[in-house]
């Protein structure tokens, strides 16, 4: 417990891979446990780079836990009881999200105890270890691939939009038809309404979202640092701003990243 005092624990599921994923605030370390896709949807991920988590347990100087539900939107139980912040022990049951995904408190710790010890061992400075360098050219097209899907979902919407409002006009202009030309109207009202009836069971039947979530999904698998030990997300950012904002570098692991065509 010595080495996590005024330490911040953040927890969550792992991007893309569906872990548990455990941070330690402020030393760009995390590990992931449990098996891929171990835990369920109602869990929020853990974004260590921004801070956030589904609950986090924060450690004062004196070793005393608080866990805190880290957004509105998510649920966390301790001991059975809905909680926004709360002062914990290693044996209370804690869980996570609506379908009570059980963490085990002291594994949690004890990762995060790995954690901080890997961190405070001097990298570089004549410690042995050697930077290692990871071609990342790939990422360009994993991201341009990623980007001119969710263009072509949001193009194919506004054409189905416009089929939709398009009937909807033509059957109101149909009707009046009716009145003037009899029989002529009648067919021209039917046809719009069977128009109408198809964009109502397209509307039914679209799975847009399903299609943007699955193709986010593989986007957050692919788009990860090339160091088999690390393999983590590198963020919802263009490849152009990857390499600026990280200069060449993963923030996790700390591998040099270059650019190899
Ligand atoms: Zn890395």
């Amino acid at each position: 417990m010595e080495k996590l005092k005024g330490k911040t624990i953040l927890i969550g599921k792992e991007p893309g891979q569906g872990r548990l994923m455990v941070a330690v605030s402020g030393t760009g370390k995390s590990a992931s446990l449990g098996a891929v896709g171990s835990v369920p949807g109602c869990v929020s991920r853990c974004k260590p780079a921004e801070g956030v988590g589904h609950a986090a347990v924060v450690i004062d100087a004196s070793g005393n836990m608080i866990l805190k539900n880290v957004k509105s939107q998510n649920i966390t139980y301790v001991n059975g009881q809905e909680i926004v912040s709360k002062r914990i022990s290693v044996s209370d049951s804690i869980e996570l999200g609506k379908d009570r995904f059980g963490i085990n408190l002291s594994t949690v710790l004890e990762t995060a105890k790995k954690l901080v010890v890997s961190v405070s061992v001097p990298s570089g400075g004549g410690g042995g270890s050697v930077t290692k360098t990871f071609n990342i050219a790939h990422l360009e097209v994993v991201w341009t691939d990623y980007h001119n899907g969710l263009r072509s979902l949001r193009e194919n919407q506004k054409r189905v939009n416009l089929i939709r409002s398009g009937c909807g006009i033509f059957t109101m202009c149909a009707m009046p038809c009716i009145f003037f030309f009899g029989p002529v109207g009648y067919v021209l009202t039917a046809i719009g309404v069977i128009g109408n009836i198809y964009s109502f069971i397209g509307l039914k039947n679209d799975n847009t979202g399903d299609e943007q979530e699955r193709l986010t999904e593989k986007f957050q698998e692919r788009y990860v640092c090339p160091n088999p030990d690390c393999n983590k997300f590198l963020g919802n950012q263009s490849y152009k701003l990857l390499k600026r904002q990280y200069s060449m570098h993963c923030p996790y692991c700390k591998c040099e990243f270059v650019e190899k065509r």
